[in-house]
This record gives C-alpha cells, sequence and structure tokens, in this order.
C-alpha cells in the first residue's frame, strides 16, 4: 500500500503515456512498439534497457504472430520482472542480514543530497526494530554537517554511534567504529563515507583504505557496499553508479526519494545497467519511509 503511494506519479505517468501509446490500435505493431520505446525512455528506464524490453517483445510478437494491445500490459510486467530477476533485484521481502555474519558490516557510498544519512537513519531503525542492536560510525568526516545529521538519527533512532571531529581520518573512525561494535557484540554496523566525487582517484583510495582498515577488525568487511542514488534525478543517477562502480566493488543499490518524482523507471535501468540489485527504496523522509524493495510488488503497484 505504501510502495502504491510512494509510487504515484511514476505509476500515473506511466500509464498515461501507456495509453497513449496503445491508443486506437489493436494489436502490437511496429508502431506500437516504437511508442512504447519512447514511453520507456520518459519513463527513465534509460536506452539500453528499453532497447533489450522491447526487443524482448518483438521476439514475443514474431514468435506468437499476433499480440493484442489488450496484452501488452501483462507481458511488460512479465519482462520487467525477468529482467530484475537476472539482478536478483527484489527477491527479498524484508529486512535480513545473514546469521553467520557478526557484525554485519555495511558501508553505505552516494555523493551528498542523495539520502544517504537518511537511509542510514531508516535502515538503523528498521534493523533496530528486529531486535538488533546496531552501531553507526561517521566516517563521512568532510563535512561537519554529515556527522551532525548522523548524530540526530543515531538519537532519533536510538543507537549509538562512533565518530570524531571534522577533518579526522575516515578509515580511522571506521577501525573505531567496528572495533566498538566487536566489543558490545553488536549485530549490525553500518559507516556513513564521504560522497565526493570530484576526485575519483581519491575516493578510490579513500574507499580502499577504509576497507583495508576495516579488515583489520573483521575479516572480509565491509559484507555490503551499498550506493545509494537520487531516484528524482533520472540519468543523474545512471552517471553516480558509473563513477562508484568504476571506484570500488558496489554490491548493493538503494534508490530514493521516489515518492516525489515520475522517474521511478530507473530503478530498472539502473539495476540492469549495473547488474546490482536494487534493495531499499526511499519513498518519504520519515522514519518507516524505506522499503524492502519487492520486484513483485513493483511490476504489481506499476500495472494494477
Ligand atoms: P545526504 O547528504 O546524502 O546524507 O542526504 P540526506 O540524508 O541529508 O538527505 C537529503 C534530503 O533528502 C533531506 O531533506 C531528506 O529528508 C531528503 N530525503 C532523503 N530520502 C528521501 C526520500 O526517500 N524521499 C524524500 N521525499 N526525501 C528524502
Amino acid at each position: 500500500e505504501t510502495l502504491d503511494k510512494g509510487l504515484e506519479k511514476t505509476k500515473t505517468n506511466f500509464f498515461s503515456k501507456l495509453s497513449k501509446a496503445v491508443a486506437g490500435k489493436s494489436k502490437v505493431d511496429d508502431d506500437v512498439l516504437d511508442n512504447l520505446e519512447e514511453v520507456l525512455v520518459t519513463s527513465d528506464v534509460g536506452v539500453d534497457t528499453t532497447l533489450k524490453v522491447i526487443e524482448r517483445i518483438e521476439a514475443r510478437v514474431a514468435r506468437d504472430k499476433y499480440m493484442g494491445t489488450d496484452e501488452l500490459n501483462t507481458i511488460l510486467r512479465e519482462e520487467i520482472a525477468d529482467l530484475l530477476s537476472e539482478t536478483h533485484t527484489g527477491e527479498e521481502t524484508e529486512y535480513s542480514i545473514p546469521m553467520d555474519k557478526r557484525p554485519y558490516v555495511i558501508m553505505v557510498v552516494g555523493v551528498n543530497g542523495v539520502g544517504k544519512t537518511t537511509t542510514i537513519g531508516k535502515l538503523a531503525y528498521q534493523f533496530k526494530k528486529q531486535g538488533l542492536k546496531v552501531v553507526l560510525g561517521a566516517a563521512d568526516t568532510f563535512r561537519a554537517a554529515a556527522i551532525d545529521q548522523l548524530q540526530v538519527w543515531a538519537d532519533r533512532v536510538d543507537v549509538p554511534i562512533v565518530k570524531q571531529k571534522m577533518g579526522s581520518d575516515p578509515a580511522s573512525v571506521a577501525f573505531d567504529t567496528l572495533s566498538s561494535a566487536v566489543s558490545q557484540g553488536a549485530d549490525v554496523v553500518i559507516i556513513d563515507t564521504a560522497g565526493r566525487l570530484h576526485n575519483k582517484v581519491n575516493l578510490m583510495n579513500e574507499l580502499t583504505k577504509v576497507k583495508k582498515v576495516m579488515q583489520k577488525v573483521v575479516d572480509d568487511t565491509p559484507h555490503e557496499v551499498l550506493l545509494v542514488l537520487d531516484g528524482s534525478t533520472g540519468q543523474n543517477a545512471f552517471e553516480q553508479a558509473k563513477q562508484f562502480t568504476k571506484a570500488t566493488e558496489v554490491t548493493a543499490l538503494a534508490v530514493t526519494k521516489l515518492d516525489g518524482t515520475a522517474k521511478g523507471g530507473v530503478v530498472i535501468g539502473i539495476s540492469d545497467q549495473f547488474q546490482i540489485p536494487v534493495k531499499y527504496i526511499g519513498v518519504g523522509e520519515g522514519m518507516e519511509d524505506l522499503q524492502v524493495f519487492n520486484k513483485y510488488e513493483f511490476v504489481d503497484s506499476f500495472f494494477k
């Protein structure tokens, strides 16, 4: 239900475009496919992913000889769900961490303003609600505001935070955070990292160093590198994903601010393009406004 609400704008926009695309047509032909291509591209699915979807539908039309426009909804829904399956996007239904990895360490990356801190706070809230012990680490030491903001969320959710003063070494904060988490017997550690992209080499070096230092405390960490992207920026989000996946190994995506935008199609395109699962979506500013991304709910809310 909240998903429906969160994606309301995307849905309305998509539907009106789709109905225009098939208006007056009973059969899926080249014209309809051309229109559909435009609908997907302008819904921020991205050109490459759109072409992939169109090709698959073309193949089905060729195979079945005839496809009615009334079937197009169902077929699109199947193809999109299939596409998401290929990146293991949206298979989970709840916030869960593997039983055998404690503390489970999530390193969060993304540029400033995308909703990184908010997403960390919302995640902490969800894990805590499950009875898990959460520790936050303020390793975005570049901006004082980043540390303060994370502190606000730590207070709000009532979880401990490890921080140092602005300008201190992010790797040192990460080290302290993991050490503290281990000694407290924490279940989940969420580390905020700096979000500047203007110097790719610096970013890469910094993230590599943070990882290395964390591994001194807990083997094989981070278990997850979560890239946060602002869904309302559409194609910018693609560009950021490109930069961050070059700088470090990203294992999961969180797409935020889908509540205020008609660009929800980015979820499909980004996951496909980078072959990384979208795990969470942000649909508001509140503590409860994060959702585990479930592909069935997503396609249902799109095509219902
Ligand atoms: P950061 O700089 O990446 O840490 O970004 P913040 O977490 O401080 O978020 C920037 C702004 O976006 C804040 O005003 C948040 O309340 C807002 N925000 C974050 N996530 C969402 C979301 O899913 N929906 C909406 N509408 N706003 C969000």
